[in-house]
């Protein structure tokens, strides 16, 4: 029972209104692993450089992770760097390193390929599709993606959509994968290249799920101060991959839960630099936030047919 996740592990430079950091442990799958690890093991598919630092290792070498698929090779380390706009709403990438990733080419370990649960974060669509081949029966495939891959890799990015079951994606990356304007139409859109539901990760205003029959929509657990946006989206995937893959069955029910989940990990997430933040989360924390969340949106409309004229 587990989850496998291949994505980037890396270094990042962050600069928002509240700080600077440089070099930090970051990457989708770090995100990823730290936030899902509260409901399933999660086993890590992914490479570093032989720079990466030892501080940087044991940040992620937490219980329910597996680093054993976490290649060292020769070479320098994935890097990337960020700045945010004051409101933190919108952040430009300064650059983007692949380093080490350019030549990846993952080789599961035979423990690995038999985990029915996969996330394919953020990286070389060539590189989530390699993962994907080498598992024997997966039962989830989830994926996620962003702007970089699908200016650079379309085609490829198109055809490992049609291998996944459910992506979870930003809306501004959900309009330019489609060309529509509107969020919601581009979910639609989005249901005709593969992917049987679409999560579209709204930042400060939540997530929205859409599936064949289903529409869900939740909002962001309101945070006081928010350090660091960084991985939030990641988390985000951390907590709704890791809240499915522990239900036994994909229905209505479970996945508007899960969605619950993702923003939950997702808050967590934006309250420190790097991964800091999802150091405080822990069973009691999770359940109060998903709990603060129900109340947060429960309402009923019985008597209210009599306030209409
Ligand atoms: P998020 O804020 O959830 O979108 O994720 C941010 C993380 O994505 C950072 O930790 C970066 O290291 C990582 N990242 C940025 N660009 C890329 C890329 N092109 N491929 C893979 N990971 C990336």
């Amino acid at each position: 029972m587990g989850i496998a996740v291949v994505g980037s592990i890396g270094l990042d430079t962050i600069q928002t209104p509240a700080g600077r950091v440089h070099e930090v442990l970051g990457g989708s799958a770090a995100y990823f692993s730290l936030a899902a690890r509260h409901f399933m093991p999660v086993s890590v598919v992914a490479v570093v450089g032989d720079d990466f630092p030892r501080e940087a290792r044991a940040l992620l070498d937490q219980p329910d992770v597996d680093l054993g698929g976490l290649e060292v090779q020769e070479g320098k380390t994935f890097r990337w760097e960020g700045v945010y706009s004051d409101d933190m709403n919108t952040r430009a990438t300064i650059r983007t390193e692949l380093n080490v990733f350019e030549r990846f080419d993952p080789q599961l370990a035979q423990r690995t390929r038999s985990l029915r649960n996969v996330f394919l974060a953020n990286i070389d669509p060539v590189l989530q599709r390699g993962v994907l081949e080498q598992l024997d029966r997966p039962r989830l495939v989830l994926a996620d993606t962003m702007n970089y891959w699908i200016r650079n890799k379309r085609d490829e990015l198109m055809e490992t959509l049609k291998r996944v079951r459910i992506l979870i994606i930003n809306e501004e990356e959900a309009r330019e994968v489609t060309g529509e304007a509107l969020t919601h139409k581009a979910a639609r859109a989005i249901l005709s290249l593969g992917p049987e539901t679409v999560v579209i990760k709204q930042g400060e205003h939540g997530a929205f799920l859409q599936g064949p029959e289903v529409f869900f929509t939740c909002p962001a657990y309101p945070i006081e101060t928010v350090i660091d946006p960084t991985g939030a989206g990641d988390s985000f995937a951390g907590g709704f991959v890791g809240a499915l893959a522990r239900m036994t069955r994909v229905n209505d029910h479970n996945l508007r839960r899960a969605v619950v989940y993702g923003c939950v990990l997702a808050s967590f997430a934006v309250e420190g630099f790097g991964v800091s933040g999802l150091a405080h989360a822990n069973r009691d924390a999770i359940l109060a936030r998903a709990e603060a969340i129900a109340d947060m949106t429960r309402f009923s409309l019985s008597d209210t047919a009599r306030i209409l004229r």
